[in-house]
């Protein structure tokens, strides 16, 4: 009797090993399908599913459930590619273990959440993320290297940060079963004290962020100079400028002038070389490099990518990119195919809990006049004027769509882009939270999307709800 209970005990012990292992196995990826052998080549079809930025605070998985299937399947089209990455735009840390503090320069708020939420992406499907943006340093470099800690402790490969400017420009490389893929990540809007600093034989370098420096000259036309000159007769803020057409130096900036009024922005060459070669240096150390920059220029109220910008991701394209992602206006922008690849311009806010960050430090409280009686509701209130003002006051910085590119090898066969609802007439409590859209949404996502991308030469269908690309459908260049 004994020896019977122990040999079940046994054979009920593996057959729970298999069927572990084979529900891992088949976990929505279709590399482990039956009988059918994958490895990775040159020749292998696979898959992303991106989204764009993620400020998270609250937990996402219990949604995870029947009860809640457009939460449900979403999940299901992330686990189901092969990689699935966002931008982490915050902190995570635990407020009463954290070390640091706020600090004075920030994204223009304090994004911070509990570790809880890399345990949920990872749970969701996220395998990767960049971690440069505007929001790096919000609670400085402590800030800045428990967050990338606590990425690691729970496998999460992230790109765009490190303890000097030759560890934050490196990729980070993610091994699945169809191939190892590289993540460059940096970010062209970030704050000044964010960006990293390379080390010297004697000097170490300064912990941050990978920078793309955008330059900008402003100039103003001859007519607005000299009225300018006229109204500023001691302009020049340094000594022995006096010549006619001398720069003027005036609320903080340099004026120059030009043929007529406007900012020239050029890129950091040091900054856009050192990426190319990263690039190019990834492109020999795994299958498939995907970039991704934070990018708000012009600004989250426009739609349409700068040209400098066009310019730079065609280039990192044609050093070895299969993918270009760019994230940080909070909205959508177009999709362009270049040499059969694809760019996103914006994929927009995917999870936005951009109202329940508690605590605040004082300087925000500060900031809006209110007492240190005032607690985090209040701050909301006042800074959205209750909703009538700012993000909550506009549907579509909860409007987005999670983009699942397809590629055999580097060549892109076919994108879907399913379109993502963060409710945006939820209670401040909800709101920010994605599940796939449905009804009017759906179609007002499908429509904008449609549009913007035609903008920049690419047709796109609506099929079941779905946007698709197929070659052929006239874009490819
Ligand atoms: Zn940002």
């Amino acid at each position: 009797m004994k020896r019977l209970h122990s040999w079940s005990v046994l054979l009920l012990a593996t057959f729970l090993v298999v069927r572990f292992a084979s529900s891992v196995a088949t976990q929505g990826k279709d590399a482990a399908k039956k009988g059918v052998e994958v490895i990775p080549g040159p020749d292998v079809s696979w898959s992303l599913a991106a989204a764009g930025d993620a400020i998270m605070n609250r937990r996402l998985m219990p949604f995870d459930n029947d009860t809640d299937p457009r939460f449900r399947e979403m999940v299901k089209v992330i686990k189901g590619a092969d990689a699935g990455f966002l931008n982490l735009e915050q902190s995570l840390f635990r407020q009463s273990e954290f070390k640091g503090w706020a600090e004075v320069e920030n994204g223009g708020n304090y994004e911070v959440g509990p570790p809880e939420v890399a345990l949920d992406l990872k749970a969701m499907g996220f395998t990767m993320v960049n971690r440069a943006n505007n929001h790096t340093t919000d609670y400085g470099v402590e800030g800045l290297r428990v967050t990338d800690k606590w990425l690691d402790e729970v496998g999460i490969v992230h790109a765009g940060t490190g303890m000097n400017l030759g560890q934050a420009s490196r990729p980070g490389y993610l091994d699945t079963a169809k191939g190892r893929i590289a993540l460059v990540g940096f970010a062209t809007t970030f704050t000044n004290m964010s960006r990293a600093g390379a080390a010297r034989n004697d000097m170490p370098g300064r912990p941050g962020l990978n920078p793309l420096r955008v330059n900008r000259r402003y100039e103003v036309d001859a007519a607005t100079f000299a009225a300018l000159k006229a109204a500023a007769p001691n302009r020049s803020e340094s000594s022995g400028e006096r010549a006619e057409n001398a720069p003027l130096r005036m609320f903080g900036a340099t004026i120059h002038e030009g043929p007529e009024t406007r900012v020239v922005e050029t890129l950091n060459k040091e900054d856009e070389d050192r990426i190319l070669r990263e690039i190019k240096n990834a492109a020999q150390m795994a299958d498939f490099v995907i970039v991704t920059s934070h990018s708000h220029e012009p600004g989250n109220d426009s739609r349409v990518p700068p040209a400098w910008m066009k310019e730079f991701t065609h280039k990192c394209i044609d050093a070895g990119a299969v993918a270009y992602i760019i994230h940080g206006p909070h909205q959508l922008r177009g999709v362009e195919i270049y040499k059969g690849r694809p760019i996103f311009y914006s994929l927009g806010n995917f999870v936005f809990h951009n109202e329940t960050i508690d605590p605040m430090p004082a300087d925000y409280y500060e900031g809006f006049n209110l007492s240190d009686n005032a607690l985090s509701a209040d701050v909301y209130d006042a800074r959205f004027k209750n909703g009538t003002t700012g993000f909550p006051s506009a549907p579509w910085w909860y409007q987005t769509i999670l983009a699942v590119p397809s590629f055999r090898g580097t060549q892109l066969t076919e994108i879907k882009m399913y379109p993502v609802d963060l409710q945006w007439k939820a209670p401040r409590s909800q709101r920010g939270s994605p599940r796939l859209a449905a009804g009017q949404t759906q179609k007002d996502i499908i429509e904008r999307m449609t549009k913007m991308s035609s903008d920049l030469g690419t047709t796109l269908a609506s099929e079941n709800g779905v946007l698709m690309w197929r070659p052929g459908s006239r874009a490819s260049q």
